[in-house]
């Protein structure tokens, strides 16, 4: 109307897959094509680790392995984000209960929960008695969310971040520094923990301001009672840099990148009787 766009091969490209992606997803849950791993969390002045993060991975026989950052979107549309985010939260706290009683009881998990999930109205009640069934105290989960949720203004997110706050749950804010960051999420919002976004850390040699800001938003996040991770550490100069200006936790390729229950089973042993080895 009035107005003309360009139509380009791409776009079709990108269509095609993402049916194919839609098609393939639908019965990925019942064929055992999806498992959780876990990326280890370092305690950066002891150098042990303090938890992990739980990361969906997808193995399909048709399109193979599949990044989160593609299918995640597409589940939250299809509204299949809610059973998945329920498998998600229900495996990561199976490990976590092993993972307490084998090596530290008070090992953390982390897992992400997106915009569609604040929609379901069991959410509040399926997190409390997943945290009764495998005996896990609130405090010892942590569930992160990007702005995207705070975004939408909606009553309802209020109700369940409230909800959420009062069983004593950690909240964290994901991806820190992207897009609005607005801080009257920080001020308004019950978080605990504050995750700077990987953009930040990833610069090879960070410029003056890249610091200034990391800097800033650590200092910033202790004065407000938050606790600061860095994501997406991968070089032992940047975890030298994040040590120095006082950052919390480190999480990175340089630790360790996510790794299976298994794996990360056989870490955690290893990292009993020595520290983390930043290679
Ligand atoms: P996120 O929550 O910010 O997770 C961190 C991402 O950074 C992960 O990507 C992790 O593998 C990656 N990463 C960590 N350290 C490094 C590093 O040193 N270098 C590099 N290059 N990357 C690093 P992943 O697993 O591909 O997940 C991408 C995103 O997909 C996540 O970002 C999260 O937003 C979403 N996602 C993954 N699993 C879930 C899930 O179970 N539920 C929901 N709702 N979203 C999920
Ligand atoms: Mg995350
Ligand atoms: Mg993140």
């Amino acid at each position: 109307r009035n107005t003309y766009s360009y139509y380009t091969s791409h776009m079709n490209q990108c269509a095609q897959r993402r049916i194919v992606i839609e098609e393939q997803f639908n019965n990925a849950l019942i064929k055992n094509e999806l498992s959780v791993y876990f990326q280890p969390k370092i305690d950066i002045k002891t150098l042990k680790i303090m938890g992990a993060e739980a990361l969906l991975r997808w193995k399909n026989p048709v399109l193979g392995q599949i990044s989160p950052n593609e299918f995640i979107s597409i589940a939250e549309q299809t509204g299949h984000i809610i059973a998945l985010g329920k498998f998600v939260l229900q495996q990561a706290l199976a490990q976590t209960s092993r993972w307490q009683k084998l090596f530290n009881s008070n090992f953390q998990i982390a897992v992400n929960l997106s915009p569609r999930q604040f929609r379901d109205p069991q959410l509040l009640t399926f997190i409390a008695d997943s945290l009764k069934k495998y005996n896990i105290s609130a405090d010892k989960l942590e569930l992160e969310i990007t702005e995207g949720v705070l975004i939408s203004g909606h009553s309802y997110v209020d109700k369940i971040l409230s909800g959420l706050n009062n069983q004593g749950i950690t909240m964290a804010m994901d991806d820190f520094g992207t897009g609005y960051s607005s801080l009257s999420y920080l001020r308004t919002y019950p978080f605990d923990v504050l995750k700077i976004d990987r953009s930040f850390i990833s610069e090879e040699s960070p410029s003056d301001k890249t610091n200034a800001l990391i800097n800033g938003i650590i200092s910033m996040s202790h004065a407000l009672g938050l606790k600061v991770v860095a994501e997406g550490i991968e070089t032992t100069q940047q975890f030298e840099q994040l040590k120095a200006f006082g950052c919390d936790y480190a999480q990175g390729y340089l630790f360790s990148k996510p790794i299976s229950a298994d794996d990360m089973t056989h870490l955690l042993a290893v990292n009993q009787h020595k520290n983390i080895t930043i290679k």
